[in-house]
């Protein structure tokens, strides 16, 4: 298809900033521009020479105002690409409260019905899967897993246990997998709904006895779509859908112990993650998905024919200004 056409000319690799609304009314708001070609400028709240401004250029900025279905719009043609054979995967990066979760999840708690990506993504197969006439049968099972201190945890078991999962290579496609991780068969985005409220409860779980753990693990929600038509020729692909841990650095002179470790286990993956992907934009032979257990599960859907987006979350108060420079960086050199 022409889409098709004009990712290829792309590269397969885009880039997304999303800004969210400010918090607090008394803070200076660092950021200065919002273009829609897909540029951003931010101020340094401590000078305010004009020469002081910086600029980045994304794929497109989503300001404080834009809703969930503007942002899932976007990536949509994506999302339903998964129908067709590709894998894709999307990221959401971010300081902790940059709005992550708000992205892939929806509002915190789960009160209102503002659904983020992960639903409007099944629920969007789900319709395609209804209205195709094409004669395919799609069968479709989602994983829900989270990475802790370099160690895989499945997040959709009944009862939340601590067992580490192995990843292994598989034989079947390219890439690797998790063969004791619990796959669920959905029909309907209630079944999504339900298993989505059990991940959540397991990440929460270990939350609260271990301190806001979930914004230092990442979780990875995988769709596995597998079709098949009349002639008896498949279709396999999946859609990983990750929310990192938050990308904050930590002082080191601050922290000690359980809590550095899980820093440095944070920064190795996302600095990993990163390398990836610029190995990957630059075309280089070697990829490094060996280096962390996030890029090597993630490796089916990285390189290759795979699509990949990365969403960078900022916070626009001024005490957030250095997180916020960092991660327009990071996500600056990836794009
Ligand atoms: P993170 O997952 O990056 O730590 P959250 O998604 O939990 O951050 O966001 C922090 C808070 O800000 C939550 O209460 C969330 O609902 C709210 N929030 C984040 N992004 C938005 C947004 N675009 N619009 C409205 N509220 C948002
Ligand atoms: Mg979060």
């Amino acid at each position: 298809s022409l889409y098709n056409i004009v990712q290829d000319l792309k590269g397969n690799i885009r880039v997304y900033c999303r800004v969210r609304p400010s918090f607090n009314c008394l803070s200076k708001n660092v950021i200065e521009y919002i273009g829609e070609d897909g540029s951003l400028m931010i101020l340094d709240p401590l000078k305010s020479k004009r020469d002081e401004r910086k600029v980045f250029r994304f794929n497109r900025v989503f300001g404080p105002a834009a809703k969930q279905d503007e942002v899932f719009k976007d990536i949509q043609p994506l999302i339903r690409s998964v129908m067709d054979g590709y894998n894709v995967c999307i990221f959401a990066y971010g300081q902790t409260g940059s709005g992550k979760t708000h992205t892939m999840n929806g509002p915190s708690g789960g009160a209102d019905k503002d659904f983020g990506i992960n639903y409007l993504a099944l629920n969007d197969l789900f319709q395609i899967q209804n209205v195709r006439k094409d004669g395919i049968d799609y069968e479709i099972n989602v994983q829900m897993v989270e990475i802790y201190n370099e160690q895989v945890r499945d997040l959709l078991v009944a009862e939340s246990t601590n067992t580490k999962l192995e990843i292994r290579s598989c034989t079947s496609v390219s890439g690797f997998s998790l063969p004791d991780a619990t796959r669920h068969s959905v029909k309907s985005t209630d079944d999504v709904l339900n298993l989505m409220k059990l991940g959540e409860l397991n990440r929460a779980v270990s939350s609260t006895a271990m301190n806001n753990r979930s914004s230092r693990s990442h979780s990875i929600l995988t769709v596995y779509v597998n079709g098949k038509d009349n002639s008896g020729s498949t279709i396999r692909s999946c859609l990983h859908l990750v929310d990192l841990a938050g990308s904050e650095r930590v002082d080191k002179s601050e922290v000690m112990g359980d809590r550095l470790k899980e820093a440095q286990y944070i920064n190795k993956s996302l600095s990993c993650l990163g390398d990836v992907i610029m190995a990957l934009a630059h075309k280089n032979s070697h990829i490094p998905y060996r280096n962390s257990k996030l890029t090597l599960l993630l490796q089916d859907s990285l390189g290759g024919h795979a699509k990949t987006v990365m969403f960078a979350h900022v916070s626009p108060e001024e005490d957030s200004f250095c997180e916020t420079l960092s991660t327009l960086k990071f996500a600056q050199s990836v794009s």
